[in-house]
């Protein structure tokens, strides 16, 4: 038993977090992956000083004004496992 303050804490115990199933993580990048796609109708800097169209650039990176180039870092991150995913 584990007390603290005096009080029992058996029922207090710490329950894991549930794993998500296969099926939810899919979901997920679904989702993530719905809103981070290519749009060609944003601005932003070219990271040499000027400022331009960025096409094609992330429609959830970024700002209209200050975008972010397609395929962002977050596509980037997720871009190795789409590949492997298997219907
Ligand atoms: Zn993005």
């Amino acid at each position: 038993m584990v007390t603290y303050r005096g009080e029992d804490q058996t029922d207090r115990r710490w329950e894991p977090q549930a794993q998500p199933t296969r099926e939810r993580l899919l979901e997920a990048i679904a989702a993530v992956s719905a809103l981070h796609r290519p749009v060609t109708d944003r601005t932003g800097w070219d990271g040499k000083g000027g400022y331009d169209d960025v096409t094609p650039a992330c429609a959830a990176c970024g700002s209209d004004d200050n975008a972010v180039s397609w395929p962002c870092p977050t596509m980037q991150a997720l871009g190795s496992l789409q590949s492997e995913e298997t219907p």
